[in-house]
């Protein structure tokens, strides 16, 4: 019997990726997604694929979600808000997706125990301290008055969410980390930094560096992301376990616009922009965020293939295609 894989939010940057990649691996794939942030022209090209099938609807629509849970034997759920800034504006809208989107999927796949990998994220670590961040570390989140943090409690939510159902009902769930993912289709329209400073030089408009550029991030092809998706999924020994997701190669806010800049001999000048300006009074950044893989390479020999040259190539690429 082929596998048929439902992907929550498949539509979005992720989760497009991660369709084609199950689709040539031979999987059946199913895409749900209410294009909020999802894009139809994501998944464009896979319409018509053997195997391939879509619905156009949100994760709390609760007969559609149900039908394709019953016909599928794993869940990947990646239908969540997208993006800090999206998250600092929208925050009713962010907490009720995040929380009660995960308690449907998991609902759904105990009726018909389908394997869920739930996809959370690096905010979870919040404010900690301890470089590189490894899965069992605690964390530090800001004060409730700050909408950031509600993102990164709201995931912590669906991880406990998902565990509990691993523990209290045998039902297979993995946990994906995600650090910061980058690659073609992902759009500067939620805020993130790689396609922003990628469009900005290409245009030769100012690169806008947030803050004093200080802060630091790892960033992650896609196509790597992706392949350890699928790996997770298919490993028993995952479930029930917390994987961080990400690349090592960590770079400063302000030496990746220089780079950027000299990578595609940009003449943009490098702007710097007050967080509170960027984002929302009293706005708190993460000063470093770095994962320790060592957990996912040791189940599953994985890790990054491509650098952040690669990366910047491909974004640049693609936003030159469009
Ligand atoms: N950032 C920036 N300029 C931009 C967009 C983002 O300096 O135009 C910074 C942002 O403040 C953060 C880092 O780049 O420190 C990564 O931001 P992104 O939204 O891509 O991901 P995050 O790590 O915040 O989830």
């Amino acid at each position: 019997m082929v596998e048929r894989i439902l992907i929550t939010g498949g539509a979005g940057f992720i989760g497009s990726h991660l369709a084609e990649q199950l689709l040539d691996s031979g999987k059946e794939v199913a895409i749900l997604d209410n294009l909020s942030t999802g894009r139809f022209e994501n998944i464009a090209h896979l319409v018509g694929r053997p195997g391939f099938s879509f619905a156009i609807a949100s994760i709390t629509d609760t007969p559609v979600l149900d039908r394709l849970a019953s016909e599928s034997q794993a869940i990947v759920h990646l239908a969540a808000a997208v993006g800090v800034k999206l998250v600092v504006e929208q925050p009713v809208q962010t907490i009720e997706t995040n929380i009660m989107g995960a308690e449907a999927v998991l609902k759904a796949a105990a009726r018909y125990r389908a394997k869920v990998l739930i996809a959370s994220t690096s905010e979870v670590y919040g404010k900690g301290v301890r470089v590189p961040f490894r899965e069992d570390d605690n964390v530090v989140l800001g004060p409730t008055s700050r909408n950031r943090w509600a993102y990164a409690a709201s995931k912590m939510v669906d991880e406990f969410l998902g565990l509990a159902y691993f523990q209290k009902y045998d039902l297979p769930v993995v946990i994906a980390r995600l650090f910061n993912t980058v690659g073609p289709r992902q759009t500067g329209r939620y805020g993130m930094v790689i396609p922003r400073f990628v469009g900005q030089a290409l245009r030769n408009e100012p690169i806008t560096v947030y803050g004093d550029g200080s802060q630091s991030r790892c960033f992650c092809d896609v196509s790597d992301t992706v392949r350890a998706l699928e790996a997770l999924l298919e490993q028993k020994e995952a479930v029930g376990r917390v994987f961080n997701v990400g690349s090592t190669e960590e770079i400063s806010i302000l030496e990746l616009a220089r780079r950027v800049k000299s990578r595609l001999n940009s003449d943009s000048p490098i702007q710097f922009i007050p967080y509170d300006q960027a984002y929302a009074p009293g706005f708190e950044d993460m000063q470093r965020r770095v994962p320790d893989i060592t957990r996912i390479h040791a189940l599953l020999g994985w890790r990054p293939r491509l650098n952040l040259d690669d990366i910047l190539q491909r974004v640049a690429d693609w936003q030159h295609s469009r």
